[in-house]
């Protein structure tokens, strides 16, 4: 399922002309490989930017809703990026299970599905998560300064984007036509792609075991030193304050006075993250640029992510993994540095790549997702790339810190005050334009 109008004003090259390109590609595929076990209904739809009108006809009065088995609908908030899986059908371990073992090269989360659910949005899938199918939602959102822009052409859309959504539906639409049965309901799961390579996917109480590791590996690098590990404490949490102190700060300086353009500031967005990532670092330095931590300090500085992991984990386990599982790799390479010497350092550098890699993504992703209006999501990924720093950091001289701190938050607000200061992006929806 795709929609083929767009809104006024706007070539739609996105939104979501990539769609209905993808499903008519995907449709001379599968025709090439033969009649396949089962049928494959196209729905194009139209007035989804209305109000999901044609998705509401089809779901409600169309006899040939009855014969649907399972659904994948794609769409666009933006004109690049990886398409991603960000909405199933609920109770989806069985979807993502046939998902994880057919997408060759998968990008999706069940972070995004969270996310994405507490979020007010619609897209026409909307309209059929009441009745009995197993539902895939994909959608890009990078270049979002495309959304519903004027300048949504084909020439300005990520070509990779378009290619990287036919891929991922080809796969997963084979998959659903051969299966011997279609996935039904099993327990939502925990899923992630690992840098794009692969969708990790697994049961969401695992995260119990996880945190029961951590809290012992924690444990063993913090046990007989409890000063250090309040002092620990007092840093990380020291860390979250200031920078989100600053974060905020920062994006009140980037609003200029009056009602913003919603568009406007998707434009800002490659600034807004970058002003972000300034103000990140500065506060990094600032809270423990200086500081020699020893194990029991960096179990400590771990103490307030493993609590708010178990948080997580009790009000939204499948989300959770964003924090738990980190937490738990870098209570390992704490752990080890105190017990295990070098072997120890090298498992350190492993998990510092791994983690503080994945949290740049997830800073990215979470900054595309919500960041002109809410900043103060780039802690998360900020605290625990920090933590996993700590084991491998390099204590700075605090004239250093003082001077490279101040550097960063120089270019910080001038960021911000470029962003509240240029005139209207020539990219934002005509009918916003009034704004
Ligand atoms: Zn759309």
């Amino acid at each position: 399922m795709a929609h083929h109008d767009t809104v006024w004003g706007s070539p739609g090259a996105a939104d979501d002309t990539t769609g209905v390109a993808s499903l008519l590609e995907v449709v001379r595929a599968v025709k090439a490989g033969g009649t396949p076990p089962r049928d494959l209904i196209v729905l194009i739809t139209d007035g989804e930017e209305m109000g999901l009108d044609g998705a509401r006809q089809f779901f409600t009065a169309d006899p040939l809703h009855r014969r649907v088995g399972a659904l994948i609908n794609v769409e666009a908030r933006g004109g690049g990026g990886r398409t991603t899986l960000f909405e199933t059908s609920a109770n989806n371990g069985a979807a993502i299970a046939l998902a994880a073992g057919a997408v060759r090269r998968p990008a999706g989360s069940s972070l995004a599905v969270f996310i994405y659910k507490v979020l007010p949005n619609d897209t026409d899938l909307s309209m059929a998560l009441g009745l009995p199918y197993t539902a895939y939602n994909y959608a890009f959102i990078g270049r979002p300064w495309l959304y519903h822009s004027p300048k949504a052409t084909p020439g300005a859309l990520d070509q990779g984007s378009l290619q990287d959504m036919g891929g991922q539906v080809l796969d997963l639409t084979r998959a659903l036509l051969s299966a011997r049965e279609l996935p039904g309901k099993a327990p939502d799961v925990v899923f992630f792609d690992a840098f794009g390579l692969m969708l990790v996917v697994y049961p969401a109480w695992a995260g119990w075991i996880m945190l029961a590791l951590a809290a012992a590996g924690l444990g063993f690098a913090g046990r007989a030193d409890w000063r250090a590990v309040a002092g620990g404490t007092a840093r990380m949490l020291a860390l979250i304050v200031l920078a989100g102190v600053m974060l905020t700060a920062m994006n009140q300086l980037s609003f200029a006075p009056g009602a913003p353009n919603y568009y406007d500031r998707l434009a800002a967005i490659p600034r807004l993250e970058a002003m972000a990532l300034a103000s990140s670092v500065a506060a990094f330095l600032l809270t423990m640029g200086a500081w020699r931590p020893n194990p029991a300090a960096m179990a400590g500085a771990a103490l307030p992510l493993l609590l708010l992991g178990v948080a997580g984990q009790l009000v939204a386990p499948t989300a959770a993994y964003v924090v738990v599982l980190p937490v738990m790799l870098v209570a390992g390479a704490i752990a080890a540095a105190r017990g295990f010497g070098m072997a120890g350092q090298g498992l350190a550098v492993i998990i510092a790549a791994l983690v503080a890699g994945y949290m740049l993504s997830l800073g990215h992703q979470v900054m595309q997702g919500a960041g002109p209006n809410l900043p103060v999501v780039a802690l998360l990924p900020l605290a625990l790339a920090a933590l996993v720093r700590l084991p491998l950091w390099p204590a700075i001289n605090r004239k250093h810190v003082g001077v490279s701190a101040a550097v960063l938050l120089a270019l910080a607000a001038g960021t911000a005050l470029h962003v509240r200061l240029d005139p209207l992006a020539d990219t934002v929806a005509v009918y916003s334009n009034d704004k």
